[in-house]
């Protein structure tokens, strides 16, 4: 190294089963990102020149490459993240399915289309069309390292924009893998780019000449973004965390809705933003449902059927919220007080948990749910809607599915199975309250990181001319008398 060069801060990823080192990546500082957005704008003509068939076609390719080298994504995955390959897998196979949506749709979506001009103006022809933003960053958790960053990433690349991606510091490996992955299909312009490092890393990109900030993660950072965002006006998508509940009606498949508990709860170790931890259950299934419930609980094992817990710092959090449970009169039916380990924990049902519990109120983000007698499905209702958060939901019930589903304050909910709305790439993903807003995914997706630009080209001029000061006192006469006849009927 020479006087003049500056050693790079670097950082390692860890495997939260054994502490190996899985990569070293440099700490990117505000000159870099800044470096990287401004790469990012010249890109961005480029990428939005090829239009939407070009882009589609690279997209297709990028894919294929995810496809063809499944297995070492995978591996990558379960070890920087600890969860098996089995669910590295599904995570990778979804956000697959979205990056096909994204390409396919994004012409339909985003392309021009007329709109009708009305009477006055039918001497227009009014255009909209969804023309892209230029450069948006994208900061991404590390629970489902692809799945996440890329229904923004793709969405937004589909759309027209260049890409900044800032991964979460627990997962820069796999941020970099798929970043590699993209370079591969779109080598001539860094249309994709990646920025590693901590939140300093992230809290530059939202400092940075971008367009958009699309964030995941915690309530917390996402209210320290969309504070920085607002220096620059920067429009930002915020999908932060949940308490999302799961509801059981006394006519529901007990067997269906149990499983569907224990995996919405325990997957991923329960660091899933959809995740169940909460669960009300109609009092006339209540005792039939815990015994199916508890029975699936225990053969749930981690280590085989999830990983440890990424972050080591989340452990200090299951405990606190299962302790509280606990002593405020809640019971542990599977698990409990002894369930957190150095790395993994036993997956925990708590029964009889007062609603001002922690363990009711805040994220826990670990493979813990609490059950809840209730007297009715409006019981049900209210207290499954009486949260900060708003993300996902789940209903349980042969008749009254559709009906309780739109009463739950929630940005998605699935009714008899559990998280089909993640899965479905023609539905809009994201919440309401402390759950954020914005939406990634769907149409609505696509949207988010598009600019509707309104077109009205004139074919003649009209008899009536409003919009001149030779406008004449008959014109006024006649456009107050035909809005009269046209609204003043009623
Ligand atoms: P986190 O908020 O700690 O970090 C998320 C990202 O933000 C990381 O890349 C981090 O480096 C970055 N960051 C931290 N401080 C920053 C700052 N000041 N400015 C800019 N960036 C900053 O969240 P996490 O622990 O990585 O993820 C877990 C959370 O994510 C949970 O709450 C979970 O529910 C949520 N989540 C939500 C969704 C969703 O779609 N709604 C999906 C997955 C995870």
């Amino acid at each position: 190294m020479t006087s003049t060069e500056q050693a790079v801060e670097t950082f390692d990823s860890l495997n939260p089963a054994t502490d190996e080192v899985v990569g070293t990546h440099p700490v990117h500082d505000a000159d870099a990102v800044e470096a990287a957005v401004t790469r990012a704008r010249a890109a961005a003509t480029w990428w939005a020149s090829l239009g939407f068939d070009g882009r589609a076609e690279r997209l297709r390719r990028w894919k294929g490459v995810l496809a063809r080298r499944l297995p070492e994504l995978c591996e990558l995955v379960s070890a920087e993240t600890g969860k098996p390959e089995g669910d590295a897998q599904l995570e990778i196979v979804l956000a697959i399915e979205h990056i096909e949506w994204a390409a396919r749709n994004a012409k339909k979506v985003l392309g021009p289309k007329r709109r009708s001009s009305g009477l006055l103006l039918s001497n227009q022809v009014a255009t909209v069309e969804y023309q892209p933003l230029g450069v948006v960053g994208v900061i991404g958790p590390w629970n489902f390292p692809v799945f996440t960053p890329l229904g923004s990433v793709a969405y937004a690349l589909a759309a027209g924009n260049a890409v900044v991606f800032k991964p979460s510091e627990y997962t820069p490996g796999v941020g970099a893998w798929l970043v590699d992955a993209f370079a591969e299909v779109v080598g001539e312009k860094p249309v994709l780019q990646l920025v590693t490092g901590f939140g300093a890393t992230g809290a530059a990109l939202v400092g940075a000449d971008v367009d958009k900030i699309a964030f995941t993660g915690s309530a917390a950072t996402g209210k320290k973004i969309m504070a920085a965002a607002a220096d620059r006006l920067t429009p930002v998508v915020i999908e932060a965390g949940g308490k999302d509940a799961l509801i059981v009606d006394a006519d529901a498949d007990l067997d269906a809705a149990a499983d569907a508990a224990v995996w919405g709860a325990f997957w991923n170790a329960g660091q899933t933003c959809v995740g169940v931890e909460r669960v009300y259950v109609h009092t006339a299934v209540y005792e039939e449902f815990v015994a199916k419930l508890t029975r699936l609980a225990r053969e749930v094992r981690p280590g085989e059927h999830y990983g440890p817990m990424t972050m080591r710092s989340q452990l200090g959090v299951v405990r606190r919220h299962i302790a509280d449970a606990l002593a405020r009169g809640g019971r542990a039916l599977v698990g409990g007080a002894d369930a957190v380990g150095d790395r993994y924990v036993r997956p925990t049902v708590l029964v009889d948990v007062p609603e001002d519990s922690v363990a009711v109120r805040e994220e826990t983000f670990g493979p813990t749910v609490t059950v809840t007698r209730v007297s009715d499905m409006d019981e049900a209702i209210e207290k499954a809607n009486d949260s900060a958060y708003g993300l996902g939901s789940t209903v349980f019930s042969r008749r009254r599915g559709m009906e309780l589903a739109r009463r739950l304050r929630t940005g998605m909910t699935a009714i008899n199975a559990p998280l089909a709305f993640a899965g479905i790439a023609t539905l809009p993903f994201g919440g309401m309250g402390e759950s954020g807003f914005g939406r990634i995914h769907g149409p609505e997706g696509l949207r988010e990181f598009a600019r509707p630009k309104a077109i009205a080209r004139q074919r003649y001029r009209m008899p009536l001319a409003m919009t001149t000061f030779a406008r004449t006192a008959r014109t006024d006469e006649l456009v107050g008398k035909l809005i009269t006849v046209l609204h003043g009927r009623r």
